[in-house]
């Protein structure tokens, strides 16, 4: 039997991309799952109602701290229990700094560090009490390296990773544990708006523009995908991590380490 089956996690952002494949792998070891996020969401709850498990969906805006306060009130009520929180909903935008309109910027570190901040100020009490807790933040290679015109990513991301240090510090006596996943490019939505402006910009086939992204930074020129995620975000949660604690790993295909 999984050591998880039965656990409750809340997967934010999780309707579409890494989100809904970590939702689907945590479902997949009997993990009951609360979704959140925007857009279409009935074939994504299916998918992961699909493994077996309970799914209800919240639709916080995670941008926004009292419908975060409500989102972990209800899972908590709904569930009985938070023991995994993944803070996994994220946005993109890309411009230089001196043209980078400030609503973006605010947005981004909202919704990319502000809100993984919420999400465990509120569910943390539960899981102390409890003495088991699993928070896994999705950061990116962004958390551990730069890239121009991502100012707003890149440091929402590095900010993401500083927060789950001290998480993982401050209860590092504890049964909860705090680390963050550092993807290299994942081809979700987020990263096709990337490649379908790169293609329009350069003149190029959307395949083209695909293949020139991933092989300028991503050293083996594959995608990672959202089932690798899944399957390491399965592990961070499993007792042989226990004493994985405050790491930012990364699964770049090679990007962090030239
Ligand atoms: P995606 O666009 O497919 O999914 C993003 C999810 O976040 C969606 O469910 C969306 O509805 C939700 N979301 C957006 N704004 C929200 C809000 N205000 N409130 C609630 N939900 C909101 O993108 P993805 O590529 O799957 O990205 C997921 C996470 O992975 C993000 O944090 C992203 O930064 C990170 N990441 C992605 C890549 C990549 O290459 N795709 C690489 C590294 C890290």
């Amino acid at each position: 039997m999984s050591y998880l089956k039965g656990k409750t996690a809340l997967v934010t952002g999780s309707t579409s991309g890494i989100g809904l494949g970590i939702a689907i792998g945590l479902a997949k070891q009997g993990v009951n799952i609360m979704m959140n996020g925007f857009g279409e969401r009935e074939a994504a709850m299916a998918e992961v109602k699909a493994c077996g498990v309970e799914v209800d969906y919240h639709g916080a805006d995670m941008s926004k701290p009292t419908e975060i306060a409500e989102l972990i009130q209800i899972t908590e009520a709904r569930f009985g229990a938070l023991d995994i929180l993944v803070n996994n909903a994220g946005i993109q935008y890309t411009a230089k700094v001196e043209d980078f309109p400030a609503d973006k910027w605010e947005a981004i570190i909202a919704i990319n560090l502000s809100s993984a901040f919420y999400t465990s100020h509120y569910a943390l009490p539960g899981m102390q009490n409890r003495n088991w807790g699993r928070i896994i933040n999705i950061a990116s290679v962004h958390g551990l390296v730069g890239s121009s015109q991502k100012a707003a990513y890149v440091a929402a991301k590095h900010g993401i990773v500083g927060l789950t240090k001290v998480i993982a510090l401050e209860n590092a006596k504890t049964g909860v544990t705090c680390n963050a996943i550092c993807p290299g490019w994942v081809l979700t939505p987020l990263v096709q708006n990337q490649v379908d402006d790169r293609a329009k910009r350069e003149g190029v086939t959307v395949e083209a523009a695909k293949q020139a992204l991933v092989s300028e930074k991503q050293p083996s020129g594959q995608f990672v995908t959202p089932e690798q995620l899944a399957a390491l975000t399965v592990f961070l949660c499993g007792a042989d991590a226990s004493e994985v604690r405050g790491a930012a790993w990364n699964m770049d295909g090679g990007w962090a380490s030239q």
